[in-house]
């Protein structure tokens, strides 16, 4: 159950409300976000929901049989928006479509990739400057130096950044540079790293575990709407199977599920999801038709160099064509 509370709620009112849920035998947790207050009532027993709803203090209370509560689509019919500010939006009616390099690489490569991106209308740059690598002997990321040249060269171009966050101790630091943290595959079920980006005022990314389930990422992004933060999106990755003709199988399934599940906007990300450069652009389209409301695509100025993922990286001349055949798939599907 999801009690929504009215914006001028006093202490006492609040009081008297969770007094009568737990007299229920309903526990409470209070969730104050950037958009409302809350309070999440958890229990089995049925009860008439008269007894509560003319109590003063509460705007709407919804019953939600799912276990996750607040990123449920059962209480929240419309499609959540996420403002970027300056024009740019993702929602189920903006479509994004991200796209820069795996890792940020230095200056040029930034200023070269920003161009590329000015010149197709693309206003969202990728890129890792704190970089999960399977092994410990590989390019780790530019760090905080890099983010912040990054983040000069972006805003001067107008260009918002989402990049990963890997622990805790990188919130504070990251936070004046990013548009939208990205909670990267083998955080996802990192709730420590969860609960801190639900005190934080900035869009999260989360992407699916590479082996969790849909229920799974849908548990983790309640636990950042639950800590505070309802500026959320879910990304499709792609996840481990037994399949080795593909670095992951990236579950075109999951996105009408997901869509149907939450509020959230869903994103695809092609790139990771299978791993092969020149099957980007089928996944990506055929993510797109699956229902997402944006694409994060790897690119780079020279795939062959790049100091990480090269071999699932569209260089310039693909990625270009890969963006006008995403508008054109997109409008078709507006026509359905
Ligand atoms: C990435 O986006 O470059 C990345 C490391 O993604 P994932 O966490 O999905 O592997
Ligand atoms: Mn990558």
């Amino acid at each position: 159950m999801i009690i929504q509370l009215q914006k001028n709620i006093d202490e006492g009112q609040k009081g008297q409300i969770i007094d009568k849920i737990n007299s229920l035998k309903y526990s409470t947790t209070e969730v104050n976000t950037q958009k409302g207050s809350y309070i999440i009532g958890i229990g089995k027993k049925d009860f008439d929901i008269r007894q509560l709803g003319n109590m003063p203090g509460i705007a709407d209370i919804h019953i939600v049989s799912d276990d996750y509560k607040l990123v449920s689509a059962k209480w929240k019919v419309e499609p959540s928006v996420i403002d970027l500010g300056d024009g740019v939006s993702i929602s189920a009616k903006d479509f994004a479509v991200m796209a820069g390099p795996c890792s940020i690489e230095g200056e040029a490569q930034i200023r070269n990739t920003i161009q590329h991106l000015k010149e197709n209308n693309i206003r969202i740059m990728r890129g890792g400057v704190y970089k999960p690598r399977s092994s410990p002997y590989s390019f780790r990321g530019m760090g905080i130096e890099g983010l912040q040249l990054w983040h000069q060269l972006a805003s001067e171009a107008g260009i918002k950044i989402i990049t990963e966050v890997m622990q805790v101790s990188q919130i504070e630091e990251m936070y004046p540079y990013v548009d939208i943290f990205q909670v990267g595959a083998r955080n996802t079920q990192n709730f420590n790293l969860l609960d801190e980006l639900g005190k934080v005022d900035k869009p999260v990314m989360i992407k699916r575990g590479i082996s969790g389930t849909i229920d799974e990422l849908l548990y983790s992004a309640e636990y950042v709407f639950s800590g505070g933060n309802e500026k959320l999106l879910l990304c499709e990755r792609g996840i481990r199977t037994y399949e080795k003709a593909s670095r992951n199988t990236l579950d075109l399934n999951a996105i009408p599920i997901l869509k149907e599940k939450t509020h959230l906007p869903v994103i695809a990300d092609p790139s990771h999801g299978i791993g092969i450069r020149k099957h980007v652009e089928s996944m990506t389209l055929a993510s797109i038709m699956a229902g997402a409301d944006g694409v994060i695509v790897e690119v780079h100025e020279k795939p062959e160099e790049a100091f990480s993922d090269g071999q699932q990286t569209l260089d310039y001349k693909e990625s270009k064509c890969l963006y006008e055949k995403i508008r054109q798939v997109y409008e078709l599907r507006q026509t359905f």
